[in-house]
């Protein structure tokens, strides 16, 4: 009797933890992605800004699955997804299943406008941090030896599009770097210029937390430094800076663009019809529709019978990740797939030292708490205890000495797959 394979696309949250709930299934599982490492993401932007090494929140997922007896990786970009024939198409050739999962996760959203992908600065993968974290240093080792006014000033204004979780805590801990830190490493370099700019075309930060949670957010914020500027969206970027929707031109030399994510291109092969922001509507099994054999799950995924559209987060990825690989074990057993039930562990934003809000279920919390529980939880997550131990020690280290020591200029490309780079690649 041959044994069934499974191919899990992705080895994100919910395809590592699919790959894991599939242990000892009488199965052959093959994780395929287009990295060698497995990436917790909600860390970037501490490497983004100089605290954590790429290592201490990104692990090769050869070593993550290594005890795994029924489990193999491929790093293969995927390229399409053949339903009919049964088989992933991999720049290195077909690769069939019986049972497919696929977790290929979302990619930068600059919504088809091309301008604003070329002049600005994304955070969605390790080298996008690592590029992020260069050019923002590099800035003042430039306005350090610039003698013009005007383009010092352009040097040292920090924008920031988008207040979802990801630009509050980027915008955080850049003021961190920017207040206690690199004033010790340029000492004769006038820090009064500098500016950290916070664009969101809302009305106020973190929508998906409460408003009292975000006004406080807000409030810390504006202690600390940032300038914050809603109801606006940005619109055109050049060279030397940024267009707002009203027509305000902002001068600065470096843009990052958090305004928004949408589920990776693959969805398109899955479905014609895709949803909001590319995601693709499964059945309450997290079953494509007329494939039991495909599922979907995490950032691309989108439920559709129930009408609930669950957010693109780390621990729905990991949940359906897990009952993705029930369902293949069931389906195995000549059983049927059973309806994904999302256990809502609640959602948390720091807003940089000693702060953060945290909503979970009745709960809500802000400040020092909340940033306990944020450090808390994050800790708990982080996937190997090396990790968890390196991390702990570079947070209390920076707690301390107010040090961010992974401060270093590297050469990088950022990461590929954004919208529109895709969208060029798919034509
Ligand atoms: C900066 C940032 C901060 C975040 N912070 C938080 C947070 O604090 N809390 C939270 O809950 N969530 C957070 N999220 C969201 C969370 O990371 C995602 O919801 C989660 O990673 C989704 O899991 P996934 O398995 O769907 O995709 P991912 O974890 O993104 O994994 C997708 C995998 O697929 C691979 N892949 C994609 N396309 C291909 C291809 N064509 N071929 C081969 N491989 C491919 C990728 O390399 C990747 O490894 C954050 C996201 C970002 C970007």
């Amino acid at each position: 009797v041959t044994r069934a394979h499974v191919v899990i696309v992705g080895a994100g949250f919910g395809g590592i933890s699919a790959a894991r709930a599939l242990r000892g299934a009488n199965a052959d599982v093959l994780v395929v992605d287009r990295r060698n490492y497995h990436l917790f993401q909600p860390l970037l932007y501490q490497v983004a800004s100089g605290l954590l090494d790429p290592s201490e929140i990104a692990q090769p997922v050869r070593t993550l699955l290594r005890h795994q007896r029924n489990a193999d990786v491929r790093m293969n970009e995927v390229r399409a997804i053949d339903l009919e024939r049964r088989v992933v198409r991999t720049d290195a050739g077909d690769l069939p299943y019986d049972h497919l999962i696929v977790a290929a996760g979302a990619v930068t959203n600059h919504f088809g406008n091309r301008d604003i992908a070329a002049h600005t600065l994304a955070l969605k993968g390790l080298n996008d941090a690592l590029t992020l974290r260069g050019e923002v240093l590099e800035r003042f080792e430039r306005a350090a030896e610039c003698a013009d006014e005007r383009e010092r000033r352009r040097l040292l204004t920090f924008v920031i599009a988008g207040a979802g979780p990801t630009g509050v805590e980027f915008a955080g801990a850049l003021c961190e770097l920017f207040s206690h830190l690199l004033p010790k490493d340029f000492p004769r370099l006038d820090f009064a210029p500098v500016r950290v700019i916070l664009i969101e075309g809302r009305n106020r930060v973190l929508e998906a937390f409460r408003p009292r949670l975000a006004a406080k957010a807000e409030e810390v914020l504006r202690r600390r430094g940032v300038e914050m500027v809603f109801g606006r969206r940005v619109v055109g970027a050049d060279e030397r800076g940024i267009r707002l929707d009203d027509g305000t031109r902002i001068e600065s030399a470096t843009v990052i663009w958090t305004a928004g994510v949408r589920a990776s291109w693959l969805g398109e092969q899955l479905t014609e019809k895709v949803g909001r922001l590319g995601r693709v509507a499964v059945r309450p099994t997290l079953q494509l529709a007329g494939h039991d054999e495909v599922q979907v799950i995490g950032d691309m995924a989108e439920l559709g019978d129930r009408g609930e559209v669950l957010p693109m987060l780390a621990p729905v990825a990991i949940q359906q990740g897990e009952h993705a690989g029930r369902n293949v074990i069931a389906q195995l057993g000549g059983g049927a797939a059973t309806p994904f039930r999302y256990r809502d562990k609640g959602t948390m934003a720091t807003v940089g030292r000693n702060h953060a809000v945290v909503q979970l279920g009745p709960i809500r919390l802000s400040g020092f708490i909340g940033w306990l529980m944020w450090l808390f939880v994050h800790l708990l997550y982080i996937i190997t205890f090396r990790s968890k131990a390196v991390v702990l020690l570079n947070w209390a280290w920076n707690y301390i000495f107010y040090d961010r020591p992974a401060r270093l200029i590297t050469e990088i490309s950022p990461d590929i797959g954004t919208d529109t780079s895709n969208e060029e690649a798919t034509r």
